[in-house]
């Protein structure tokens, strides 16, 4: 940032934007509280009237979802969306991600457009299988994670354990910047490690309204006069074990994503989110510069650019398009400014401008690095794609997880094969699924590719409801894909040994893999083929 300010190229203006702006998402095990906290984070942005819309997509989810009905019979979340709203002077962005594993690759790619993360864990099961996922690809991106131990208004597990597990699971250094006085029912409160503040818990009110007690310390005559002397003394007995064996509050370790700062706290009863928030502005980094190859670019530089980390289409039955999320990431948006789509080096006037809030849209006129806006109506965008003033600016790509799932698609009716194949299209080039092809297919049909299987409950429930195309899903025995070296051939795998049932294919850019029908197959094929190497991800 320091160095950023000095550089005559910035705009002062542009970085005091910068410099206000947080953009986050919360990765959580499905039930840990995210939407609840969502939730209370709006009300202290005095987005009161919004934020009662997030719970009504999760309550009554035929409003919310109705162009969705998969979203409804199954009570998941499949589209996310993104909040902006403002606290205390800043402008904050929470990227919202479907909970469910199995759209875990969404989750992943919104993941790549934040710049920090909250984790919410149940304080009565510590840190569940979702969670670690997430977790490892915020881990990846070296972003800071802020961690939230939430419902110790329930029977929660000993906290120190809870601290234990996030070292040892997630192998993080934690720092617990407020510790529990009790759990459950005897839950009163948190102590406040930094300021040494007691922020009392009452029951009655839904959560604090009081004003914090300062106190000198843990060891502070009021904070033992507060609690009952067990209580004190397991309190003290832990702060004590803290203070020695735990880690130092330490900041350049938390931008590196190597220490989270733990706050324990309950969102349904909007006890500690005060506190998380507060520290989450202060501690958290703005948007920061991105490098590219040779070229740093940096968040106040005039020029703009930024990047498609999501297309959704009809999102709102009301307005049947294509709506690409774009990070910005430099400079100044302008409604109706000119940009270049520098995969295809084409100009692009930006008119059709989006912020979105839940599925609320508004028209923006300008938006700042960090910022996501919704731009509709070019059909041609893909994830990964990159907008900018600069042509040859291209942001990393977004990298696909390895799909497990796969399975064929059949149109029922030859009346509506034209739109099956036009909503297909559509749908994966938004990303909802991969897709390969058998290298003596002319038709090019694809053979659908999921990381869970629910993403082609999605495919078929959009293309019914979004195309008027129903579908038959043909499962098949496929259990694994492996991407070949670029220049493999039919020629040049002539000489493997193939176990049967092992098919060769191609991705949707043309690059050649391998479809195996079990685990065995491939250690088998791995084995004996050693000169030839497989990869979970396509050739660069
Ligand atoms: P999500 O699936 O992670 O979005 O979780 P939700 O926010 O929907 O919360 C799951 C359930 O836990 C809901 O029934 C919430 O009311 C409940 N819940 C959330 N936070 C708390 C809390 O602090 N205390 C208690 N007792 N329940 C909570």
């Amino acid at each position: 940032m320091s160095s950023a300010a000095a550089s005559p190229s910035l705009s002062p203006k542009l970085q005091s934007e910068v410099n206000r702006r947080r953009t986050f998402a919360i990765i959580s095990h499905p039930d840990a509280g995210k939407t609840t906290l969502t939730e209370k984070f709006l009300l202290y942005g005095g987005a009161l009237q919004l934020a009662g819309s997030v719970t009504a997509r999760k309550s009554q989810r035929a409003t919310a979802s109705d162009w969705m009905e998969l979203e409804k019979k199954r009570g998941i979340s499949v589209s996310s969306t993104v909040l902006q709203f403002e606290y205390h002077d800043c402008v904050i962005n929470l990227l919202d991600t479907p909970g469910h594993k199995d759209f875990s690759e969404d989750t992943y790619r919104v993941l790549t457009a934040v710049d920090a993360a909250v984790m919410v864990i149940d304080a009565g099961k510590g840190i569940e299988s979702q969670t670690q996922k997430l977790f490892e690809v915020c881990r990846q991106r070296g972003i800071p994670i802020f961690t939230f131990i939430n419902k110790m208004d329930r029977p929660a597990r000993d906290p120190l354990e809870l601290m234990d597990e996030i070292e040892r699971v997630l192998s993080l250094h934690a720092y617990a910047v407020n510790w529990p006085l009790g759990d459950g029912k005897a839950f009163c409160g948190v102590f406040d490690r930094i300021d040494s503040l007691v922020h009392t818990y009452e029951r009655t009110s839904h959560g604090s309204s009081r004003a914090p007690v300062a106190v000198h310390g843990a060891k502070d005559d009021s904070l033992r006069n507060m609690l009952d002397p067990d209580l004190y003394q397991r309190f003290s007995d832990e702060i004590e074990m803290l203070d020695g064996a735990g880690a130092t509050f330490d900041l350049p370790q938390i931008l590196d994503g190597e220490l989270t700062p733990v706050f324990f706290g309950s969102a349904a009863n909007n006890f500690g989110v005060d506190m998380l928030l507060d520290a989450f502005l202060k501690y958290a980094p703005p948007p920061s510069d991105h490098q590219v190859g040779e070229k740093t670019i940096h968040p106040a530089q005039p020029d703009f650019s930024g990047f498609i980390f999501k297309i959704q289409a009809n999102l709102d039955p009301k307005h049947r398009d294509r709506l690409a999320f774009i990070r910005i990431c430099s400079g100044k948006f302008e409604r109706d400014m000119n940009v270049i789509h520098t995969r295809t080096g084409r100009k692009l006037r930006l008119s059709s401008s989006h912020k979105l809030f839940g599925r609320e849209r508004e028209t923006v006129d300008e938006a700042y690095a960090g910022d996501v806006v919704g731009i509709v109506g070019h059909g041609d965008f893909q994830i990964g794609d990159t907008l900018a003033q600069d042509p040859d600016l291209q942001y990393q790509e977004i990298p696909r997880f390895c799909p497990e799932h796969f399975a064929w698609l059949h149109s029922t009716s030859s009346a509506q094969t034209k739109r099956y194949r036009e909503g297909l299209d559509q749908l994966l080039q938004e990303g909802v699924v991969q897709s390969f092809y058998m290298r003596d297919n002319a038709q090019r049909l694809p053979l659908l590719a999921a990381v869970g299987p629910l993403q082609f409950e999605v495919v078929q429930a959009r293309l019914e409801s979004e195309y008027g195309a129903e579908t038959r899903l043909e499962i098949t025995s496929y259990e694994a894909v492996r991407w070949l070296p670029k220049e493999t051939t039919v020629a040049s795998l002539s000489t493997a040994v193939m176990p049967s049932g092992i098919t060769f294919v191609s991705d949707a850019a043309d690059q050649p893999a391998l479809l195996f029908p079990d685990s065995w197959a491939l250690k088998y094929f791995t084995e004996k083929n050693p000169t030839i190497p497989l990869s979970t991800s396509p050739p660069k």
